[in-house]
């Protein structure tokens, strides 16, 4: 049965469409259980029924007709009891009921088993047989096991409005919700901009041709084409990205040129093969050649080549998107959007990203908070490809989309980014003006940081600091790791521009969800593997490297630089990796280099760390809460997976016992501390981080104003007398609602961006 249930699992999951998927199973499951009949049931959303959505062994008219009330008959008795019934003679049981259209009479055996999703049962799978008997426990196993997977593609499909299209023939479904990640804050509508690689290299097949003159023009043309395309994006993207970060697009060009993939297609041209088949040959060929080698650098490159392959392709079908025809108001949506695809929009037309792979950390991610774009990402839900054309809503803030809109819901969501747009112009004049509570409690609000597109922006929101500089982010847009010197320079640029101001960098944080292209690591569980410090005290030339680029990029600056170690487990690795900044330093004034030895601080997201956090800090000159990393290690909740996106709680009390924890414990050694979680970013945690004592929050540029704003209006005395409260609270939920409640009282509500209650999509 294993077998047949991968099986079924490989041919639903492919299958072209939801009701293509149905019919495969219930066709399937008479097939191995050897039964007459096999129907899906599923609840209408529209009439609260549950409605015949697909049989084997019935008339094919009983679909749609038969409906049920809930709880009516033995199928509604499943539904209600939420538990498989197996049933000898279905006709004797109290709750039977008869359909004379469907012909059900000679049948007996009953089997029923509900079709459950997230704790809700969407609907009922049953099998039906003549002969008198039970089923047995296996074949209810099979059931049941089936059912969980039915329940995944129900829900899919539910949730796109198209179970009711189903079900209801005038049904069209409207504001559709879908649930993602919050990727960059904002709200945007504008018509959806389908992007993939449209030509399908995998299926050109190979086609003798006696045209090869004609064929290499057209070869020609489509790479010239190409480099065209790749030329404007370098250029465009100029203004808004630095040089070291379009690297990837010499690269393409390199491999365009005629001694390398280029001139490989000719040659098979010239031997009788069409352009795209030549092509498709010489790609397949160094895609087979380079999974073979042994340097996952080099393995890595095969998605280049591959995606290189597909634009050639694109041209040679002639079914390139003319570029010029984007919409004015471009959402991107992608199964995998990349940096690339970004910059094939023009800037001025782009205003949200949807990519249904992908993390708040991810690449795409990074950029779009550059850009000053909302983004939400992995929306593994959403049917992409239907929506090419369409309106959509991009919740930047809440990691959400609404597919089909009404008008209504358009409506409001325009005025809330007028709002929001003139509530950022108001904000302005404050980016000069301390951070400092109604009762004179100043505090250091800095910024996170990763693309050097993103100071201006920094300093332009009145940023005091940077709290947060995620080096892995220039490390990742290179197809290897940077020299000592390409490194100064990058951090030259940030401690210049911030000069006097502090500025953060952390040592190199990858593994987990922040993969460099040309050095994977590839884990089963990578979250709890070899991630942050742990690769970097493994790999001490990395480190080193890093280290001494840091402080020779802070010679002659005021700025403080603060060198600032990721992921620490325990006081060992401290020690190591403050051994080696010492080595680091030491070595750099050997070569004359007079610069200032910095400070060195510890990010607190592990929880063992918590209750060791007074060693911790004797060690160092400072520490930082990275909440995001803690929250999702002390809830045992991955942070960017969006099936448990609601048990991922920045307010949980244990988290916030934690924080006020480590804040005692700091202060304790008397060393600073702050916070470089989303949740220093957010007015309510920002509220809570004052009244614990935290001494720096740091954030995305975009945030700053918002919570600066919050600061200056409300009390230290305010702050903690919410504080005291909600350690009386034992719900995440509850803490949330009540501060909000507090920041309306205060009259602050312009700082909680909106969020739409499911009554607003009626
Ligand atoms: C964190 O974990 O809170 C943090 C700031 O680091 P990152 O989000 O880069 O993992
Ligand atoms: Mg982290």
């Amino acid at each position: 049965m294993l077998d047949a249930l991968r099986q079924i699992s490989r041919d639903v999951e492919t299958a072209p469409s939801f009701e293509y998927a149905l019919g495969i199973i219930v066709a399937r499951v008479c097939l191995i259980l050897g039964t007459e009949v096999c129907s899906i049931y599923i609840f209408d959303k529209v009439s609260g029924e549950l409605k015949l959505i697909e049989n084997e062994g019935f008339h094919r008219s009983a679909i749609g007709t038969v409906s049920l009330a809930p709880g009516e008959g033995v199928v509604g008795l499943v539904a209600e009891r939420g538990e498989p019934l197996n049933i000898e003679n279905v006709s004797e049981h109290p709750r039977y009921r008869h359909f004379s259209a469907i012909g059900e009479e000679p049948f007996s055996a009953f089997l029923g088993v509900p079709v459950t999703h997230n704790r809700r049962v969407l609907g009922v799978i049953t099998v039906q047989q003549r002969e008198d008997r039970r089923f047995r426990e296996d074949e209810e196993a099979f059931l049941t096991t089936l059912a969980a997977q039915l329940a995944i593609v129900v829900a899919r499909a539910d949730a796109t409005g198209r179970v009711s299209a189903i079900l209801n023939a005038d049904y069209v479904p409207t504001d559709v919700r879908y649930e993602g990640i919050a990727g960059a804050p904002g709200i945007a509508i504008g018509t959806a901009v389908v992007i993939g690689p449209s030509a399908n290299l995998d299926h050109v097949p190979n086609k003798e041709t006696d045209e090869v003159a004609a064929e290499l023009t057209s070869f020609d043309r489509a790479i010239d084409r190409v480099r065209a395309d790749i030329e404007e994006t370098d250029r465009s993207l100029s203004e808004h990205l630095p040089a070291q970060e379009r690297a990837l697009f010499s690269a393409y060009l390199h491999m365009l040129d005629d001694s390398a993939i280029a001139g490989e297609v000719r040659e098979e041209i010239r031997l009788g093969n069409w352009a795209q088949g030549a092509l498709r040959t010489v790609i397949a060929r160094h895609v087979s050649k380079l999974q073979l080698v042994e340097n996952p650098y080099l393995r890595e490159r095969v998605t280049d080549v591959r995606e290189l392959g597909q634009r050639v392709l694109a041209y040679l079908q002639d079914i390139h998107r003319d570029k010029f025809y984007f919409p004015e108001q471009v959402i991107l949506i992608g199964e995998e959007v990349t940096a690339s695809m970004v910059s094939d929009v023009p800037a001025n037309q782009l205003k949200g990203i949807v990519s249904l792979r992908g993390s708040s950390n991810s690449h795409t991610a990074i950029l779009a908070r550059a850009l000053n774009v909302p983004a939400v990402m992995g929306v593994s839900e959403f049917p992409v490809y239907e929506f090419e054309n369409q309106i959509v809503v991009v919740d930047g803030f809440y990691g959400e989309l609404v597919g089909n809109p009404t008008t209504q819901v358009m409506d409001h969501y325009h005025e809330l980014i007028a709002e929001e747009a003139e509530f950022v112009k108001e904000l302005e004049p404050i980016k000069d003006q301390p951070s400092e509570t109604l009762d004179g409690h100043r505090l250091n609000l800095w910024v996170n940081i990763g693309l050097v597109g993103e100071i201006t922006r920094s300093l332009d929101r009145g940023a005091e600091g940077i709290g947060l500089f995620r080096t892995e982010i220039p490390f990742a847009s290179r197809d290897r790791f940077p020299t000592e010197e390409e490194q100064r320079v990058i951090y030259r640029e940030h401690l210049e521009a911030f000069n006097p101001r502090p500025v953060t960098m952390r040592t190199l944080d990858i593994g987990g969800d922040k993969a460099l292209p040309y050095f994977p690591i590839d884990e089963d569980n990578p979250f709890l593997g070899w991630r942050g410090i742990r690769v970097t005290l493994d790999h001490p030339e990395i480190f080193l490297v890093q280290v001494r680029a840091m402080i020779k990029a802070s010679l002659g600056l005021e700025s403080d630089l603060r060198i600032m170690l990721p992921m620490v487990t325990d006081r060992r690795e401290v020690a190591e990796a403050k051994t080696l900044i010492l080595r680091a330093y030491r070595e750099v004034r050997e070569e004359n280099v007079a610069a200032k030895l910095p400070q060195i601080g510890a990010m607190i997201e592990v929880p063992a760390v918590i209750h060791q956090a007074r060693l911790i800090a004797r060690q160092v000159d400072f520490l930082a809460v990275g909440s995001n990393d803690l929250t999702q290690y002390m809830l045992a909740v991955d942070r960017n997976n969006p099936r448990v996106a609601n048990l991922y709680q920045e307010m949980h009390p244990a988290v916030l016992h934690a924080l006020r924890e480590l804040a005692k414990a700091a202060h304790a050694e008397q060393k600073g501390i702050g916070i470089c979680g989303e949740l220093a970013g957010t007015p309510e945690g920002a509220i809570l981080c004052v009244a614990m004592g935290y001494d720096v929050l740091s954030m995305n540029a975009a945030n700053l104003p918002k919570v600066k704003w919050v600061i200056r209006n409300v009390s230290l005395r305010d702050c903690r007398r919410i504080l005291a409260r909600v350690r009386r609270m034992d719900d995440a939920e509850e803490i949330l609602d009540f501060i909000r409640d507090q920041l309306i009282g205060a009259g602050l509500e312009r700082a909680i961006p909106h969020h739409e209650t499911p009554s607003v999509f009626l």
